[in-house]
């Protein structure tokens, strides 16, 4: 999945472009900046690679997803409909903004089940938030027709399927907004930043002024800039949109090494029957940067990863429903409602009931669930050694 395994003199040239102006800031400083405007240069390909008319990158996937949030207007008394299995981020953003988020149901897409998605829909309902995780996507036909529905904005968090498309369509740019991560480990990375990709001129505007203390960025004096809103600081760095600027010039290169290295180690791992694999709503639109396959129940699950770690070959795999990052049942501060400043009380009960719901539904399918990142730096005989090791390890558990 990483962009970062292929570090190279193509993001040093970047970089160092940067570096010989020293004009570190995106905006202003027009004369000593002699023409060099990578984060607007970056945002001009992400628009040219993904079909979006128009992108705002932001510090972080994070400040992305809080930004897109503030644009669609989204704040107090609103709930969001977020997924069970995601990245803690995506119900940070949502408290971000003074929102609740609506933990829902996940299936075997890994993604919001839209019928649980339908069930949580309340008056305070304001938007839909699918997350595309580990390369693939959420099924869209049925959550853009739940949010037609029911006048409901759909945000994509896009963030770990860069590349991804559904029905021709760029993963992020299908819904009112979308979000990619250019952290370190995403599929191209700035180190840090992110995106907020939308066809919409408003949204775009808001996320433009929402990321710079609220400057309206219309003049060439930035002293003189007005404040039509109250905006943070989600700026991005010239240094770090560099890096983003050589990483997408080589997406299509790291998404078919992607794409060959899972179709490989698919194939090996498809040898044995009680395997089966995520349902894809759009197989052609899967990034590949993660396999994920299930097992039958789980125990055989937890003592395939117990036997690939004695063997030394848990690494890149990983079980999702043990980890503290990426799934509700570990997520103990959320549970908890622990933050460091006080929420209100209200938000504060609806946060914790929202975290201790039941997630049965969930739970049956990430018990069984383990997803293999995909290196770029595999050569084919470490895939099929590598493959062909995972699966002596599930036959011989299979067999016990
Ligand atoms: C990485 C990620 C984010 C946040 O990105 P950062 O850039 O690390 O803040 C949000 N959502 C998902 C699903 C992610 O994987």
């Amino acid at each position: 999945m990483p962009g970062y395994e292929l570090w190279s003199d193509k993001e040093r040239k970047e970089v160092n472009d940067v570096l010989k102006t020293g004009i570190l800031m995106r905006y202003g400083f027009d004369g000593p900046r002699k023409g060099i405007w990578k984060s607007k240069e970056l945002e001009a390909a992400i628009n040219e690679t993904f079909g979006c008319k128009y992108a705002q990158i932001t510090s972080s996937g994070t400040s992305a997803l809080t930004t897109a949030m503030s644009a669609l207007g989204i704040g107090y008394g609103d709930e969001v409909i977020i997924p069970s299995f995601t990245f803690v981020a995506s119900f940070e953003a949502v408290l971000s903004v003074g929102a609740v988020p609506v933990l829902v149901d996940v299936d075997d897409t890994l993604t919001l089940n839209p019928e649980a998605v339908r069930k949580a829909i309340t008056p305070k309902t304001k938007a839909v938030m699918p997350v595309h995780m580990c390369g693939s996507m959420a099924d869209m036909d049925s959550l853009i027709a739940i949010c037609k529905e029911h006048d409901l904005f759909l945000l994509e968090d896009a963030c770990q399927s860069i590349g991804g498309t559904y029905k021709g369509k760029s993963l992020g740019t299908i819904g009112d907004a979308g979000t990619f991560s250019f952290d370190f480990v995403k599929t191209m990375t700035c180190a840090e930043g992110g995106v907020v990709m939308t066809n919409r001129e408003d949204i775009y505007i808001k996320s433009d002024g929402y990321t710079d203390h609220g400057h309206d960025h219309k003049g060439v004096d930035r002293g003189a800039d007005l404040h039509p809103f109250i905006g943070y600081n989600y700026r991005i760095s010239e240094l770090h949109a560099a890096v983003g600027l050589a990483q997408i010039k080589r997406l299509n290169e790291f998404l078919s090494i992607q794409k060959k290295n899972h179709g490989l180690l698919k194939s090996i791992l498809e040898q044995v029957p009680e395997i089966s694999f995520r349902r894809v709503p759009d197989p052609a639109g899967d990034s590949c940067s993660f396999i994920s396959w299930f097992l039958p129940n789980e125990e055989i699950t937890r003592a395939v990863v117990a036997e690939l770690k004695a063997q030394g070959i848990l690494a890149g795999n990983f079980y999702w429903f043990d980890n503290n990052w990426h799934y509700i049942r570990k997520w103990d501060h959320l549970k908890n409602a622990i933050t460091l400043n006080s929420l209100s009380p209200e938000l504060k009960e609806k946060v914790m009931q929202q975290a201790n719901k039941d997630f049965a539904a969930s739970d049956a399918v990430m018990s069984r669930c383990i997803s293999t990142s995909i290196s770029l730096l595999w050569t084919e005989e470490q895939i099929k050694e590598k493959g062909e090791k995972m699966v002596n390890v599930i036959r011989k558990v299979l067999k016990d």
